[in-house]
């Protein structure tokens, strides 16, 4: 486990760049460029029922995340499974990189 120590990490998820930035600038302007796309749908879910089968698995899209809800968890209220499966992870501002 390599962790780097510029202060200013990419924290959006699938990111391939693994080094962080040295200021708010540069972080901000990789992200306008490589995730111009990706930041509305930067949340991410990882499904918070008791007993998913597939807990690990990170899911990128609502859509195929509401899928699984409604296949697997069907006599949960979906809308609120999926509120609580959110990981919110919106580029952070701070400069620390959440502890994982
Ligand atoms: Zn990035
Ligand atoms: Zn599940």
């Amino acid at each position: 486990m390599r962790r780097h120590k510029r202060p200013f990490e990419c924290s959006i998820m699938g990111c391939t760049r693994d080094q962080g930035f040295s200021s708010q600038k540069d972080l901000e302007r990789h992200q306008r460029s490589v995730h111009s796309k990706a930041l509305p749908g930067a949340f991410k879910y990882r499904c918070a029922a008791q007993h998913c089968p597939k807990k690990e698995k990170i899911w990128p899209r609502a859509d195929n995340f509401r899928q699984h809800c409604l296949r697997l968890h069907s006599s949960l209220d979906t809308a609120e499974l999926m509120s609580n499966s959110l990981l919110s992870k919106p580029p952070t501002i701070s400069g620390n990189a959440p502890a994982e």
